[in-house]
Order: C-alpha cells, then structure tokens, then sequence
C-alpha cells in the first residue's frame, strides 16, 4: 500500500455527507467494497435495538440562508458542515433575533465551521464561521432560510467482513462511516481500517478478524444486538479512529488497564521508538463503550493520531485534507500492523499430554545427548532458547492462558512461544484451542 493509493481513497470519501443512515452511507461502502469484500447489512428504520430505534435516514437536498437583497450567505454547496446534522425541512423568513437560535460557530475558532447534528431531537440549524456571521449577518435584515431534507424510513448500513483465521479465537477491528467531510475524524479511520482488512486478507492469520465499518453509537448498539453470543466470544478488539494527525500518537486503554492488548500496544509503540500520550479507560469515547458494556466486556483500546477531543481542528471544517496527510495515515497503518502481528500470535494452546512430562527427545525436540545443556532460569540472564520455551508452554498450556501470558509468567518474548508453540503443534503436543477466556 503506498501513500497515493492512501490520497486516492481519502480523497473520494472526504467529500461525501454521510449521516447515521442513508445513500451517502451506503456510497461509503460501496466505495470500500471495491478494495474489500464488503457484506452489506441494512437494518429496517425503527427495528428496536436494546434501549434505541434505529433511526430513519436523512435526505438533504439542499440548504442555504439568503439576505434581504437575495444573496445566498450560507450555501450547503460551499461545505457539508454548514446545516446541522439530521435537520427537518424548513422554509422562512426570519429576524436576525430569531435566526440567530438556530446558527452555530465558534467565537475562539473564527475562521472555522463547526459540526454539530440533532440525530434525536426534530430540529434545524445552520452552523457558519464566526468570521462570516460578524460580516454577513447585519441585525437589522430579514433572512430566507430553506432546508430541504427529508426523514424517510428505510434502513441504516453497516458494512461487514469475516476473515477466518485458522482458530475462531477473534479479533474485533471496528471504525465509523457517519460523520461528514472531516478528515482525521473520521475518513482516516475508514481509510486505515480498510487497508488494514486488505493486509490481513492476504495474510495467513492464526485469529479470525470481524472487520466492521457502522454508524457510530446506534450501528455499534445495533450490531451487538444482532450478534450477542458473537461479541460475548470476542477476544479483544480495537476502534481505529482519528489516525491521520500531524500531532503524536496516543493510544486509549480498554477498560482493564492491565489487559494484554494495552501491553502490546505499549510494547509497540516502545519499540518504535514513538513517544506516545496514554489515555486511561474513560467512560466518553467511540464504540469501546458498547462493545465493554456490561453483557459483553470486551477490552477493546484504541491507538490515535491526534485523537478525537484532543485536537483543535476536531468537529471543524479545519479538520480537513490540509489537516490530515497520506503519510501520517500510513505512520498509523505501520503501528496497527504490527500491534495485529503481536496480537495475532497470542493464542490459547492446550497440552495434550497433561499427565507428567512429554517426552520431546522421540519427537526429535531435546538432545540426544544428555547432561551437557545449560538451563535457563526464569528472569535470569542466560539466552532463551526454544526447547525451555518449549517446557514452559507445556507446563502452562492447559487452555486458560494465552501465550501473552506465559510470556509474562516467564520472561520469554512471545515470538519465541509463538514459533515453540507452533512447533509443538506440529507434533501434536499442543492442540490450538477454539476460543481462550477473557482473562487479563
Ligand atoms: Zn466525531
């Protein structure tokens, strides 16, 4: 993947006015579709997902404000951002007094438009510049305003891929396909997440990946919803959001602070050599609040690049394709890969030889020639070597501890367990297990 294949896509999606459901959703995917095998899931408007409905979808026509002299000071056409998310349809004449209810901008950002939606309150609002409402807007006119939008019942899209890996241990990489024209948050999540999906399609992967691409909140809820025992069996997880800032990378913890994903993010990023910012578990954030809810507890993290409320440019028109670079998109892409490559060698193993000691030696797996070896003690400075790799893996292997884990326990780098345990499983000595608890 190259940084003009990363411009490409980011280009073609920036412009599109996606909402939580509608045709410029589904144009998203379509888009993605091209470089994935994307499935396609419409859930109907109003199908009731656990305390939510889902929502109708949002047509927007068109919307402009004009001055008294007929001059359109506010022109939907100039910028996505400048009518309020999921407005209903209006036609007026107003005061400035009572125009000014329904205007949005931001006195510290002068030059920058603001995003805002009402997905469940029925309301309309133009958002504009602080700079273009002290010019344009004089108090003593009266201003044509129209908003042609509709709600129409139809359905919300989310986008799916399974890519089986050879156990059903999975892994959760999830990013969302609903906020319009801002390019960090959130075309460089779509972006990075769906070459990501392209990686590991060509990849041969131990895990099996869930890759979704859903309307943020209510595309998460619905899912879960649509696939409880499927969550619940996920290993662990990651929200690919807000990767394509000038600014340093950070990286959200899943809700246990202690669990492997965040230790392998950490170790990532270290070996990079990446200074980073580490944001603790908060109960704010994207679909790690749905998919760590109660029923399901999934620790899933997030590793940023100007992360989401952070930056200034955030819910802006500044946060643009000036703002976000192909080249930091693939700064990030190159952290989740390897943190997939760490995360993908972390299985759950069982002996299947549990009673005493396996005899490696007729397996062709110790010296023959016995005495001479020097063994290595756990923490201590002698070099690891596979065959103490390999004793630890059947002393621990019972199908309750992740390879992470042993490698914790032990002080072995858990490329040397992976490769150790790959062997034994070769010789039948371990047996890779279908899932592994969720233990931290
Ligand atoms: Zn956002």
């Amino acid at each position: 993947m190259s940084t003009n294949e990363i411009k490409i896509l980011l280009n073609r999606l920036f412009p599109i006015h996606r909402c939580l459901a509608g045709s410029a959703n589904r144009e998203t995917l379509k888009i993605i579709g091209e470089y994935i095998p994307l499935s396609i899931l419409e859930i109907p408007s109003g199908s009731k997902v656990y305390d939510w409905e889902v929502p109708n979808e949002w047509v927007i026509n068109d919307a402009w404000i004009k001055n008294s002299k007929g001059i359109k000071i506010v022109d939907i056409n100039r910028s996505n951002l400048h009518v309020v998310g999921h407005s209903i349809p209006v036609h007026q004449h107003l005061s400035f007094t009572d125009i000014s209810k329904h205007l949005h901008y931001l006195p510290d950002m002068p030059d920058a438009i603001p995003w805002r939606t009402s997905y469940y309150q029925p309301q309309w609002g133009f958002c504009l510049s602080y700079n273009d409402f002290s010019k344009l807007f004089n108090h003593n006119e009266t201003f044509e305003v129209m908003i042609d939008s509709e709600h129409k019942s139809g359905s919300m899209s989310i986008g799916e891929v399974l890519i089986p890996g050879k156990t059903t241990q999975e892994i959760l990489l999830s990013t969302y396909i609903c906020h319009p024209s801002m390019a960090n948050d959130n075309v460089s999540g779509m972006v990075l997440l769906t070459f990501l999906a392209k990686f590991l399609l060509d990849k041969i992967c131990y895990h099996s990946y869930r890759i979704l691409f859903l309307p943020e909140t209510i595309g998460a809820i619905a899912y879960c919803a649509m696939h409880e025992e499927t969550i619940k069996k996920i290993n662990t997880g990651l929200i690919i959001s807000t990767v394509g800032g000038p600014g340093p990378f950070g990286y959200k913890q899943s809700w246990q602070s202690n669990h492997s994903i965040n230790r392998i993010i950490e170790d990532v990023l270290h070996q990079n050599h990446e200074e980073f910012l580490t944001y603790p578990f908060d109960i704010h954030g994207s679909d790690e609040r749905q998919f760590s809810s109660q029923a399901f507890r999934v620790n899933v993290s997030s590793i940023t690049k100007d992360k989401y409320y952070e930056y200034k440019a955030y819910h802006t028109s500044q946060d643009n394709l000036d703002f976000v670079k192909p080249e930091y998109i693939a700064e990030s892409f190159d952290i989740y890969k390897k943190v997939i490559n760490m995360l993908d060698m972390d299985l759950t193993f069982r002996n299947t030889n549990p009673w005493c000691e396996v005899m490696l030696g007729k397996r062709g797996l110790y010296p023959n020639i016995g005495g001479a070896q020097v063994h290595r003690a756990v923490n201590s400075n002698t070099a690891y070597n596979s065959r103490d790799a390999m004793l630890w893996l059947l002393h621990f292997c019972d199908g309750s501890r992740s390879l992470f884990h042993i490698s914790l326990d032990t002080g072995f780098p858990i490329r040397l367990l992976f490769d150790a345990a790959i062997e034994l499983e070769n010789q039948g000595v371990l047996q890779l297990c279908a899932t592994s608890d969720n233990v931290s």
